[in-house]
């Protein structure tokens, strides 16, 4: 199996539920609590490592008794957590969310806290010491990252991974606050974005596969060698440009009961990471991919509901596709 370094986020989430949304000012008895590790760097690495890949994590948590929640469960998945940090200022960060028990909507309040202090040379670091451990002639590991933590640690880390000739993906997720340089894009070998991310960065309205199409040529424009653009059940379409000519494939998604849509995104990422630093080729990786998010939306929750490889091999041989 291949190697990847996933840099990204760990924040906790702290759920509750309640009868209804509480109205400005009001103290409201709510019905359960519960707190849940996540991030989406958190779930892409464990998307990953239950996909059977080799994984390290590059991330940041605060002192408190939140962060060291992390590292117990970094263990259980078997992902190297030796370049998680731990900062002595600022706190591990928190989303606050509120369920309204009856209709299923929810309010959310995420404090980035140690996400956004994570500086370009910590991570340029952590990625030469990788890159100087492995084994000589092993190919170079796969460099996976995400918006959630500062700019300028992802920035940092395209710039080396790609100078160290690293494959390397951007999932461009969430919206990114500060607008993505140009500079960035030419870094990015595989850029994945959902329709909110693609419209927001290329200006087109993603709606369907064909407008996706549209605005993966403009992301391509800007510098990325493929784009991939994932539309919820409506499944995904990969661009490319071949000799001037941009190609276009679109997947379909699996026809699964969708009962959560949390960490779909996340659990294709991952999975397609994976495939790729094993080296499969796109089609196969986007085959896992796909199916790896399908699996996550008919269970409830992020992490609980990220797939195993065997999972996924199962899905693939029920419909006909090769399982690995
Ligand atoms: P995000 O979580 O980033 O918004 P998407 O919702 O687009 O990402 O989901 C990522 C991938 O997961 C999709 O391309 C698709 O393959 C799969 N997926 C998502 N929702 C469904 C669904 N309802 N049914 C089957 N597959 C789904």
């Amino acid at each position: 199996m291949g190697s990847i370094v996933v840099l990204g986020s760990l924040i906790t989430d702290l759920v509750a539920h309640a009868p209804r949304m509480p109205l400005p000012g009001e103290s409201l008895f709510g019905d359960s609590f519960g707190t849940f590790l996540g991030g989406k760097g958190l779930n892409q690495a464990i998307a990953a490592a239950r996909q059977g890949a080799n994984v390290t994590l590059i991330g940041r948590v605060g002192t408190d008794s939140f962060g060291d929640n992390f590292f117990p469960a970094l263990v259980q998945e078997g992902i190297d957590s030796t370049y998680v940090e731990r900062d002595t200022h600022i706190g591990t960060p928190v989303a606050v969310i509120i369920v309204d028990a009856n209709s299923g909507q929810n309010a959310i309040i995420t404090t980035p806290g140690a996400n956004m202090t994570i500086p370009a040379h910590a991570v340029i670091s952590a990625l030469q010491t990788i890159r100087e451990r492995q084994p000589q002639n092993a190919d170079p590991p796969l460099f996976l990252c995400q918006c959630e933590t500062s700019y300028e640690s992802f920035a940092g880390g395209l710039e080396y991974a790609h100078a160290a000739g690293m494959q390397t993906i951007l999932n461009a997720a969430p919206i990114p606050r500060q607008p993505l340089d140009d500079h960035l894009f030419a870094l990015v070998d595989i850029l994945v974005v959902n329709e909110v991310e693609a419209s927001h960065l290329s200006g087109c309205q993603v709606i369907s596969a064909d407008t996706a199409k549209q605005a993966a040529e403009s992301l391509i424009q800007r510098g990325s060698q493929q784009v991939i653009i994932t539309l919820g059940g409506q499944g995904c379409v990969w661009s490319t440009r071949e000799r001037d000519r941009m190609q276009h494939t679109t997947l379909p998604a699996f026809r699964v009961k969708a009962v959560d849509a949390t960490a779909a995104g996340d659990a294709f990422c991952g999975a397609l990471a994976t495939g790729l630093s094993a080296g499969m080729t796109m089609p196969q990786a986007l085959h896992r991919a796909t199916a790896a998010g399908a699996v996550t939306v008919t269970r409830m929750g992020a992490v609980a509901s990220l797939p195993g490889a065997s999972e996924i091999d199962t899905l693939l041989s029920s419909q006909g596709l090769e399982g690995s």
